[in-house]
């Protein structure tokens, strides 16, 4: 017996309006200061107002949202006490919301206590809506949870399904003037959400669809996406999508290798998600495939690129992944992302254990030996192609 969970899906044009008409009474906007800058809180603020309820706005989550800042945000919620959470922004304020929002269900819970075993009874109180102003995460669709701990420099991913959004709202209104910069990382981050989630150990009928249509829409719109930015309202809009698309599908089968090493990679040394796990997934793709059962020939096919047999489809894939990369300036190899030899090397074993210790490590279908993680990250750092 498995589950696939999906939110309600409020999609395209004016999907913002949808809060016009929401019932409740009180609202709390879970951002960040940037998003508070750029007026899209007061924007939702003024759609919820319109309904009729009040809001109060927390914007405090910074990237890789801490666990301080969880309990902060969650006190505050408490005193506020409303019937509707909204988590605005890119994956940390969804995820700092989603976290806000089970500690303030129950204070009593201890945040790591928050896995897909345990029972939290959320919806005593109040509802989630998730509204993403990046086409990435796919936080909007998934009930996982990254935090950071500061004081063990490392990730907590954690996660319950009772935690998925009520209700996303993808308005590509949020997203029509986004940085090329962020366009890429989180674009490059829906594309590995796809293809993990297509080819994850846990894998499945209900997810496929959705990860090779997203796979399908982010080669086709990315590079559009980035070079043309708010010229190009068609790729902004299917880019949204995409990244929501990508999230329903890995959301119910998980991410692998890449996501594991990229978590890893991001704890130590603040790479931003996406960036971070995109890096691996050529890498993570040139692995697994060694160790036979892939399907990466599968999605190689969809594309229209050489998939003969399992070892050419993949490399082909790769190949695709890297063309893809260039063309949005993404670095390709851990040493393009300004980080020192030395550095490296004396960070080494931390990174083979957070990642040889993270959740998406068990849904990789080829998990490596600590040693093969440590020449994983070697070979990741120096750009070389995957041999063992
Ligand atoms: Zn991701």
């Amino acid at each position: 017996m498995w589950y696939f969970k999906s939110p309600e899906v409020v999609y395209g044009d004016d999907a913002l309006g949808y809060l016009d008409t929401l019932p409740g009474n009180r609202a709390f906007i879970v951002t960040d200061p940037v998003i508070l800058e750029l007026g899209f809180a007061a924007l939702v603020e003024e759609h919820l107002n319109t309904a009729g309820m009040q809001t109060a706005v927390f914007a405090e989550v910074e990237p890789e949202p801490s666990l301080q800042t969880v309990r902060r945000g969650a006190a505050t919620m408490r005193d506020f006490a409303p019937d509707w959470i909204i988590g605005l922004g890119g994956g940390s304020s969804m995820d700092a919301a989603k976290a806000m929002w089970i500690l303030y269900e129950r204070p009593d819970l201890d945040p790591a206590e928050i896995n897909p075993f345990t029972e939290l009874g959320l919806r005593q109180k109040a509802r989630l809506i998730a509204i993403p102003t990046t086409s990435g995460t796919g936080a909007e669709a998934t009930w996982g949870i990254v935090l950071t701990d500061e004081v063990e420099q490392r990730k907590l991913a954690l996660g319950s399904r009772e935690a998925l959004p009520d209700i996303a709202i993808v308005d590509p209104a949020l997203v029509i003037n986004l940085p090329p910069q962020i366009t890429a990382d989180t674009g490059m981050d829906a594309l590995t959400h796809a293809v993990e989630g297509y080819t994850s150990a846990w894998h499945n009928d209900f997810c496929d669809g959705l990860c090779l249509q997203a796979i399908k829409l982010i080669f086709e719109y990315l590079p559009r996406a980035y070079a043309r930015g708010s010229e190009d309202p068609e790729a902004r809009e299917k880019m949204h999508n995409a990244a929501c698309i990508a999230g329903l599908g890995f959301g119910n089968s998980m991410a692998a290798l890449a996501h594991a090493m990229g978590h890893a990679l991001g704890g130590v040394f603040h790479v931003p998600h996406g960036r971070a796990v995109s890096i691996f997934l050529p890498y993570s793709i040139e692995f697994t495939v060694r160790g036979g059962g892939t399907r990466y020939a599968e999605i190689a096919h969809f594309l229209g690129l050489a998939a003969g047999d399992e070892a050419t489809g993949a490399r082909s894939l790769v190949e695709a992944i890297r063309k893809l990369a260039r063309q949005i300036n993404q670095p390709q190899t851990v040493r393009e992302l300004g980080i020192a030899p030395a550095e490296f090397e004396a960070n080494l074993p931390k990174l083979v254990t957070n990642a040889e210790t993270d959740t998406q490590m068990v849904t990789s279908t080829r998990m490596p030996s600590v040693e093969q993680c440590e020449q994983l990250f070697r070979y990741a750092y120096e750009g070389r192609e995957v041999d063992f």
